[in-house]
């Protein structure tokens, strides 16, 4: 491919150019040649190339038209399905019962992102993505940490998490300003802790965290009664932050009745 494509910052585009963090990454993805894998944001082809060196076929959603004429004009379609539109309104259920999701992620949309994939979990096998390291902290972050919050629950609800290893910025061009670090996600077969309500679990995770130097009896007085917390055997006198994914759920339980 060559060179000549101007990154779009509204699009996100920093494009890996380093052939050792790309080999690692594809390393770290394992593809196996019958494998339904969807790559979000194939860009200039960077981890398109070394996939498809491997799996029969690929799914791309691409969103930036002059890359999307040059996927078209680089793959031929047996090989390649390019999805053109948003990655954030893509049915990624319309691909198959077990899909490998990977990309590196534009950083501007990474948490909606991670959000709509996650209603996608039973139909998915695992996924891998580059996305600022703060970012990736915040995922696998345990309680009683600065990192851990909303998202840090409402993700480990759902899937086993692992930060892989970090990517510095001169793997890309032009080089984001920040380090950004590869993560796998897997869907559990059977929720640890499954919510009677997830719709209501996410309510009382963002209430919980939205204010959070304040203590759960203020943040969720409108959900949880002095009564239920001593049911719950939890302090209402503690913040958010000391609560694991186990003890919102029982919260979530307890209010859904
Ligand atoms: N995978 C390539 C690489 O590693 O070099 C490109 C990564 S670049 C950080 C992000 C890519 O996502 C760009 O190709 C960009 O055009 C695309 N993109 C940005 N927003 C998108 C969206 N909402 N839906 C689909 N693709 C998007």
């Amino acid at each position: 491919m060559t060179d000549s494509h101007i990154a779009r910052k509204r699009f996100g585009q920093n494009f890996l150019s380093d052939p050792n963090i790309i080999r690692k990454i594809v390393d770290a993805i394992r593809p196996r040649p019958d494998d339904v894998m969807v790559e979000i944001g194939p860009g200039l082809g960077a981890m398109t190339d070394p996939l498809l060196a491997v799996l029969k076929h690929l799914h791309v959603v691409e969103i930036d038209r002059d890359l999307i004429a040059r996927l078209h004009q680089n793959y031929p379609p047996e090989r390649l399905t390019v999805h053109a539109g948003d990655a954030l309104k893509f049915d990624f259920g319309s691909l198959g019962e077990k899909i490998r999701v990977v990309g590196n992620l534009p950083y501007n949309i990474s948490t909606p992102i991670l959000f709509h994939l996650a209603a996608f979990a039973d139909q998915v096998e695992d996924m891998h993505f580059m996305l600022q390291k703060e970012v990736v902290e915040r995922m696998v972050a345990q309680p009683s940490s600065s990192e851990y919050g909303r998202l840090s629950v409402m993700l480990q609800y759902r899937f086993a998490m692992a930060k892989l290893f970090i990517v510095p910025p001169g793997a890309f061009r032009p080089a984001p300003k920040v380090d950004s670090a590869i993560v796998r996600m897997a869907p559990y077969a059977e929720l640890p802790h499954p919510a009677k309500d997830e719709a209501l679990l996410g309510k009382i995770v963002t209430a919980a965290f939205g204010q959070r130097r304040k203590t759960l009896r203020n943040t969720l007085k409108d959900f949880v009664s002095a009564g239920d917390w001593e049911a719950l055997g939890i302090d209402a006198g503690l913040r958010a932050e000391a609560l694991g994914v186990r003890e919102f759920v029982a919260i979530a339980n307890r209010v859904a009745g």
